[in-house]
């Protein structure tokens, strides 16, 4: 029996289906993460915008064009929002975000009852939000990542994650250094994933420097998932640069350069001290690739507001921008406090975003000569993957150069990235 086992949303969902598919493959089912012809399909959804819970939902739809016979599993943060919306008689169970575990005991019941009796039994797993802790990510590929916090304490006012994920809690050190310990020698790189990575705690201190500390001795690249201003301090940052295997690259999550809009997200910065964070990275690390989130057109952002955003970005200079159109999440303290602008505004405001956007990767990638890559794909006859400061880089080969870390001469912009050559050193 093939399961196909699709990923909507973040990181996080993608290493929880990772596990998931590592637990099926042990119960002896064939697995897949590639939407194609399956007998049973898991969608775990994403419920961050309105527009990935209906990505979420019309899933489904797509699964029955392989086939519509298959049974449909659903979990994740979409439906744990909200059930009800994936009822219908293609879904065999709707599980929530902690219940997407027990998935792999429900398929192996109805694989069982399923050969017996052709029928779909409907159910709704309960819904609770607890910590799961002994998963591990399934490996094959170059890159792991390793899940080590679940959970968020900073109740954003656009964001409906910790509702649905509960309190922020850290997965035991132990647990998470067994885990990379036990991945194969073909993963060269361990990127730390979590809802709010910043908050890692160890006996409910700060914990991510003991934490990577304690990584860097076990010869794999390590890179930070998102993280938020506040892990940014001179003792951090300068520790950072003792370790071998640490990449320079810092997802720092922004999400406005307006100091009244930051103060309506509830986010607990202002864009003085976040230009502050940066420049401190910089001073460490001056190639670091800072890369972030903004989201446009939250609330009422006025065009104001929204040009206060462009300045600062152009300003700090980030080297890649995940651009985010607002829209509003019930359940959120801001779907009750706002309206939504109208569509075509927003839209606007993220297409002359994308422009700077673009402009800043490509000065980004001309300051940047050389680096380590670690190859990780073919992609239209290019061996493709990431320096250690997040520049995406193609390289021709007659050799396959999958899994290896090799130096490069970084050149032109080129699609996402850039072109290099592989040097001997760096
Ligand atoms: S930090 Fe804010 S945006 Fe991120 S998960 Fe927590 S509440 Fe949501």
């Amino acid at each position: 029996m093939k399961i196909a086992v699709l990923t909507l949303g973040c990181k996080v969902n993608k290493y929880e289906s990772d596990a998931l598919e590592y637990q099926l493959n042990l119960n002896g089912f064939e697995t897949t993460d590639v939407l194609c012809p399956a007998d049973i399909y898991v969608i775990n959804t994403c419920a961050v915008t309105a527009e990935a819970e209906k990505k979420s939902r019309q899933m489904i739809a797509r699964c029955k064009k392989f086939n519509p016979n298959a049974g449909i599993f659903v979990c994740g943060c979409a439906s744990q929002n909200n059930s009800v919306q994936f009822l219908n008689k293609d879904v065999v169970c709707v599980s929530g975000v902690a219940g997407k575990f027990k998935i792999a005991q429900y398929i192996a019941e109805f694989a069982k009852n399923h050969q017996k009796t052709q029928k779909k039994q409907q159910f709704i797993d309960d819904l609770p939000t607890e910590y799961e802790d002994d998963m591990h990510a399934k490996q094959n590929r170059t890159r792991a990542y390793v899940k080590i916090q679940d959970g968020c304490n900073n109740f954003c006012s656009y964001c409906i994650i910790p509702y649905l994920r509960g309190r922020s809690r850290s997965r035991p050190i132990f647990s998470i250094i067994n885990e990379v310990a036990s991945l194969d020698e073909n993963i060269k790189e361990v990127v730390l994933t979590g809802i709010n990575v910043t908050d890692y705690k160890i006996d409910g201190e700060k914990g991510l420097g003991i934490l990577l500390e304690e990584l860097d001795t076990m010869g794999k690249r390590l890179r930070l998932g998102s993280v938020e201003d506040t892990l940014v301090d001179e003792e951090f940052i300068k520790k950072l640069t003792t370790f071998d295997n640490f990449c320079p690259h810092f997802h720092l999550s922004l999400q406005s350069g307006s100091a009244s809009v930051l103060k309506k997200m509830n986010r607990h910065y202002t864009p003085e001290q976040f230009e502050n964070s940066v420049g401190l990275i910089r001073k460490y690390f001056p190639l670091a690739g800072i890369t972030t989130d903004v989201i446009v057109g939250f609330g009422d952002e006025s065009e104001e507001e929204f040009e206060e955003t462009l300045n600062f970005v152009k300003r700090v200079g980030f080297s890649q921008l995940h651009i985010f159109t607002y829209s509003k999440r019930d359940g959120t303290v801001a779907s009750k406090l706002y309206k939504d602008l109208p569509a075509q505004i927003k839209q606007s405001r993220s297409d002359r975003l994308e422009e700077v956007a673009q402009t800043l990767k490509n000065n980004f990638i001309k300051k940047n000569k050389k680096g380590k890559v670690l190859f990780e794909e073919r992609v239209d006859g290019f061996y493709v993957g990431y320096t250690e400061n997040y520049i995406r880089c193609y390289v021709k080969s007659k050799k396959d150069i999958t899994g290896q870390i090799l130096p490069v001469k970084i050149g032109r912009p080129f699609k996402d990235g850039a072109k290099a050559k592989i040097i001997k050193k760096i």
